[in-house]
This record gives structure tokens, C-alpha cells and sequence, in this order.
């Protein structure tokens, strides 16, 4: 024996067209396949699809009344719910977005928004982490009403039109038959529920715009673009509907003396000749205060001298980058006639009065060696 279709759409055997439809997409939209993927309930599913292939078609539900199952006939088991027989797609399609009919008065309570707010750190900041205080401007939850709505010592009251269904239904009559159409209701906009005398202080939105101060904590290793999330501190809903989440947008100032590469800092600093060639200290104001740069005979403009540990805290896991400090060496452009006899001496004593210079394919500047040293080559 086939089986029993009334049984699996859960009707009685006298059931309308109109309570099989119903019972139809109830279950349709409860075991539909992309909402529910496990295979027992995709079983199911075959199994109502069957069930209402057969009992929506009167001369199929004739067949299977009088004991035959017009689907076997039809080719073969729940066949028909294949590539070809998908009948009762747009059934399918009005279970899940169709008419208003099969959806309840909406609610007027719904999760707020996320809120985004742009934060301006300083480097120092950034790499070691702080606290800042912002002020931010999202909606709350109306004190007055407590979110409802309705002005104090009122309520909202079901809806008289369409009796708290939220949607007004008609039926016109087409060439095609009667066609009945379903409308959120106009008094009420599809709530159910109206509210008399909304509140005086939000105006029956259930929430009012505050402006308040927030702490937030900056973690150690933030860069520009950085977002901090604050879980629900953000706008609260419609109808004092959970707030959504805040993000702190990090935004990092410009440096005066370092440039930020993920987490190493980098500068250029400018010595004369001599200094290159005889070795010197630097004093240099890093983010841990003054140090001195220590810069050995011999230097070559283009060289860099790493500081370890000098860099942005690594934002998992602790940690520093370093601080690179680039030299470049000047070479002297105004001599007085004792310094060039001094240089020319020099020239002499060095052999170097007719250098004849090293030439390489290519360009072995101070660009290029910068940026051989910012690839990490
Ligand atoms: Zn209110
Ligand atoms: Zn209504």
C-alpha cells in the first residue's frame, strides 16, 4: 500500500485545498533543504513534496481516494520530485517569500545598529597601548516609555482593522478565478498592535538619542585602521530592540621623526662626511626616551643600524619591532681655501687625487639601497 499522503501532511482525510496548501507550507518551510540539510528531514521533505503533488492535483488525489497511487503510475515512487516534476515550486517559493499571508504581525522591537567612531592615537600610543575617553552619540533606550513605546499609564492595544494579523487580506475575482491578495495593514503598518498616545519623550520610537562617555582600552600594537569592537554599545533597536556592537576605528597620527612599516619604525638621519668616516653618536628621541646611535667609523651613506626591541609592540602575541635608523652622509659643498688644502692633502695622502671610480650595471644609489633594506634584502 502507498503511502498515507493525508498522514504525512498531517490533514484529515476531508481536508480543503486551502488547509493542504496551508499544511503544505508549513512543513515545506520547516524541513526545506537549505534550512534544514540533514538527510532524515531532506527524506521528508521528498516525502511532502509527494504528498502534495498528489493531494493538490484533484484528478491525482482522485486516483490515490480510490486506492491507486497516481505517482507510481506516474513513473515510479516520489519521482515526479525530480529535475522535471518540481510542480509545486512557486509553492515552494510563496512558503518561504511569498505572500504576506504566511507571516505574522512584524515585530516592533528589532536589534539596533552597529555605530563606528574614529578614534586619532599618537604613535606612542599606538605601540604601548592606553585608555581614551570618546563620546559617542547612539540612540538608548527611552527611560520615559522603558523602550515600549507608549506614553506612561497607556499601552498598545491590538489592532482593530486587521485584528492584530498585521495584514489585511482581499479577494478579488480575475479571469483566472478568485485571487486573494494579502497587504500589511494600513492602520497599524503590519504591527497588530497600535499605540494610542505614543510617549511623549521619544515619540513611541521606544528610544531617544543620548550622548555619553565611553572608556575605551587601546591594546598595545593597534594600527591605523584598527577596530575595536564593543559588544551592544552601539544604537539600540527600534522599540528598545537590543543595541548593536560599537567599533573603534583607530586612526594613527603621523609621526614627526619615525615612519611606521607594520611594526618597525623607520628614520633617516643626516651626518657630514667626516662624522661618516670617523665614526660618531647620535643622541636620538625614541618612543623609550633619549638614546644615542651609535654610528662606527667607516659608515656608508645608504647603511642602516637596526635598534632592537625600539619598534610597535606586536599586537598578538608581545614582542617589538625594531627601530631602523637610515644614514645618509652630506657631503660638504662650501670649503674655505683651508679646508680644501686640508681635503686636497688628504686626496693626496689616500692616493685618491684620480680616482678612478667602480662602475656596476644599475643603480646603487641611496633610493635603491633604502629600498633593498625596507624589502628586507
Ligand atoms: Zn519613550
Ligand atoms: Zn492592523
Amino acid at each position: 500500500m502507498a503511502t498515507d499522503y493525508y498522514a504525512v501532511l498531517g490533514v484529515r482525510r476531508d481536508a480543503s485545498q486551502d488547509e493542504i496548501k496551508k499544511a503544505f507550507r508549513r512543513l515545506a518551510r520547516e524541513l526545506h533543504p537549505d534550512v534544514n540539510p540533514d538527510p532524515k528531514t531532506q527524506e521528508r521533505f521528498k516525502e511532502i513534496n509527494a504528498a502534495y503533488e498528489v493531494l493538490s492535483d484533484p484528478q491525482k488525489k482522485q486516483v490515490y481516494d480510490l486506492g491507486g497511487d497516481p505517482l507510481s503510475q506516474a513513473g515510479g515512487g516520489a519521482g515526479g520530485f525530480g529535475a522535471g516534476g518540481f510542480g509545486n515550486f512557486s509553492d515552494i517559493m510563496d512558503a518561504f517569500f511569498g505572500t504576506a499571508s504566511q507571516r505574522g504581525p512584524r515585530s516592533r522591537t528589532r536589534r539596533g545598529q552597529d555605530a563606528m567612531i574614529r578614534i586619532e592615537v599618537e604613535l606612542d600610543e599606538a605601540a604601548f597601548g592606553t585608555t581614551k575617553d570618546i563620546q559617542v552619540d547612539t540612540a538608548v533606550v527611552c527611560n520615559t516609555c522603558n523602550g515600549e513605546g507608549a506614553a506612561p499609564g497607556t499601552s498598545a492595544q491590538t489592532c482593530d482593522m486587521c485584528r492584530g494579523r498585521g495584514e489585511v487580506s482581499q479577494v478579488t475575482r480575475s479571469f483566472l478565478g478568485q485571487v486573494m491578495t494579502s497587504r500589511p495593514c494600513p492602520q497599524c503598518q503590519g504591527f497588530g498592535t497600535v499605540v494610542p498616545t505614543p510617549c511623549p519623550e521619544c515619540a513611541g520610537d521606544g528610544r531617544i538619542r543620548s550622548r555619553r562617555t565611553l572608556t575605551v582600552k587601546i591594546p598595545a600594537g593597534v594600527d591605523n585602521g584598527t577596530r575595536i569592537q564593543l559588544a551592544g554599545e552601539g544604537e539600540v533597536g527600534p522599540g528598545g530592540g537590543p543595541a548593536g556592537d560599537l567599533y573603534v576605528e583607530i586612526h594613527e597620527l603621523p609621526h614627526p621623526t619615525f615612519q611606521r612599516r607594520g611594526d618597525d619604525l623607520h628614520c633617516t638621519v643626516t651626518i657630514p662626511m667626516t662624522a661618516a668616516a670617523l665614526g660618531t653618536k647620535v643622541p636620538l628621541e625614541t618612543l623609550d626616551g633619549m638614546e644615542e646611535v651609535d654610528i662606527r667609523p667607516g659608515t656608508q651613506s645608504g647603511q642602516s643600524i637596526p635598534l632592537h626591541g625600539r619598534g610597535v609592540t606586536h599586537l598578538r602575541g608581545g614582542g617589538r619591532g625594531d627601530l631602523i635608523v637610515h644614514v645618509e652622509v652630506t657631503t660638504p659643498t662650501k670649503l674655505d681655501p683651508e679646508q680644501e688644502r686640508l681635503l686636497r692633502e688628504l686626496a693626496k695622502m689616500r692616493g685618491e687625487e684620480r680616482p678612478q671610480g667602480q662602475f656596476q650595471p644599475g643603480q646603487q644609489g641611496l633610493f635603491s639601497r633604502l629600498k633593498d633594506a625596507f624589502n628586507g634584502r
